[in-house]
């Protein structure tokens, strides 16, 4: 008997109609002879709701009521999930997060896994239940419910595949699976058969919310391969695994853009030795994870250094940075919203040279100002105007010849 573990994102149990569909669908695949856990997310828009309420209470709440709040949204769709597959006489429990043996640190708000223990799960399964758990959240071993970072239910189902070793991993969502670029920025982008964990990786640290950075690390490193496929279809969907060599044949897998960047600047710091050390550990220390990071030239003795946050963290990152100015006796620290990074992914870039040139000649020909750059050895980021931020996808997609043919 095989073990599959499916996961259903927010829109593919959107409403009443879909969540018996996705019952559906999962009782098929157990009667066809296999053992199912699902992970599902909260309904559509009922994360930004719940974030939205929190902050009509209190304009900065506290981050372990957030978790003990946000996830609510998930505990509501196991259980409607579980009645919806008992309306079809099937038999299904569903889990907690806790319940289902996720451990996490105590980072609220965006939580680590630390150990999945499938004790229950296995039981239930055996007992011929479909189990259903509670994307996007765990406990603490101390019994705080944690969170798993936006998009964390992906996460909840690659360390659950992991943990009961599944034969199959599948993460259902609402396209037919990962594109070169988002579908909904550039419509002629083409669907990919197969991706590597890096590009996967890097396409998704880089604002492809088709699967969350962290679960595909976490892949990655535990050796799940899993399949992005639709729920709304039977379409073949793509598989992200181990690279092979016939994959760095293709230069540039895909191209991603973040839309949700602020750009931190702190402005007129003494440039010597130790300042910069002192700014990101202040950063580090508040659990803020910072993007491109640019110091300028300095100019009698005093410099600009900018780096990039989610846009989210902005004025978290503007608050604890606003001691270590006065510290250092640098002028100020100010966030600038309203950016863009647009990146362009790929393996075979590490042996094809001048994708940067190219770039920066698309961006100029269609008049766009770029104002930081980042590279590594499979991505080129360039920071630029938000306003830009669709019109420079579309026209980097096309240069690079993505598009569906
Ligand atoms: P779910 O709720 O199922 O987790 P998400 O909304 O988190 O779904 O992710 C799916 C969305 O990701 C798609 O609707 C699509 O707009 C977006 N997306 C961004 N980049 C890509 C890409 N390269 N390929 C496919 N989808 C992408
Ligand atoms: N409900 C959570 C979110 O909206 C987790 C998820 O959907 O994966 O971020
Ligand atoms: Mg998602």
């Amino acid at each position: 008997m095989a073990v599959i573990v499916q996961k259903y994102g927010g829109t593919s149990v959107g409403n009443p109609e879909r969540i018996k569909n996705v019952a559906r669908r999962v009782l098929a695949t157990q009667q066809k002879g296999n053992k199912v856990v699902v992970v599902v997310s909260a309904m559509s828009g009922e994360t930004d709701s719940l974030i939205k309420l929190a902050k009509e209470v209190h304009p900065e709440p506290n981050e372990r009521e957030m978790d003990v709040l946000l996830a609510t949204g998930e505990q509501t769709t196991i259980a409607l999930l579980a009645m919806a597959l008992h309306a079809l006489g099937a038999k299904a429990v569903s889990l907690t997060g806790a319940q289902a043996g996720i451990v996490t640190d105590g980072i609220h708000t965006k939580a680590r896994i630390a150990n999945v223990t499938p004790k229950r799960i296995h039981e239930l399964l055996d007992e011929g239940n479909i189990v259903i758990v509670a994307g996007f959240q765990g406990t603490t071993p101390e019994g705080h419910i944690t969170t798993l970072g936006r998009g964390g239910s992906d996460l909840s189902a690659v360390a659950i595949a992991a943990a009961v070793k599944a034969d199959v991993c599948q993460i259902y969502t609402d396209v037919d699976g990962v594109y070169t670029a988002d579908p909904r920025i550039v419509p002629n982008a083409s669907k990919l058969e197969e991706i590597s964990y890096d590009e996967m990786l890097e396409l998704a640290a880089l604002g492809s919310k088709v699967m969350q950075a962290r679960s595909v690390e976490f892949a990655k490193k535990f050796s799940v391969v899993f399949e992005v496929r639709s729920s709304f279809n039977n379409n073949p969907g793509t598989t992200v695994k181990e690279e092979t060599s016939k994959m760095e044949d293709v230069v540039i897998r895909g191209v991603a853009v973040d839309k949700n960047q602020a750009k931190v600047t702190i402005a007129g710091v003494p440039d010597k030795p130790g300042i910069a050390a002192k700014i990101f550990k202040a950063i580090a220390d508040a659990n803020i994870n910072i993007d491109v990071i640019v110091q300028n030239v300095s100019e009698k003795g005093f410099t600009d250094i900018s780096f990039t946050v989610a846009a989210n963290e902005a004025a978290k990152s503007a608050k604890v940075l606003q001691p270590i100015v006065k510290e250092i006796g640098a002028r100020e620290a100010r966030s600038t919203p309203d950016i863009a990074k647009l990146s362009v992914v790929g393996i075979g870039m590490r042996s094809h040279p001048g994708i940067a040139a190219k770039i920066f000649e698309m961006l100029a020909a269609n008049g766009i100002n770029i104002d930081m750059i980042s590279t590594s050895e499979i991505k080129i980021s360039v920071i630029i105007g938000l306003k830009d931020a669709d019109k420079a996808t579309r026209a980097i997609h096309d240069a690079f010849g993505l598009a569906r043919s």
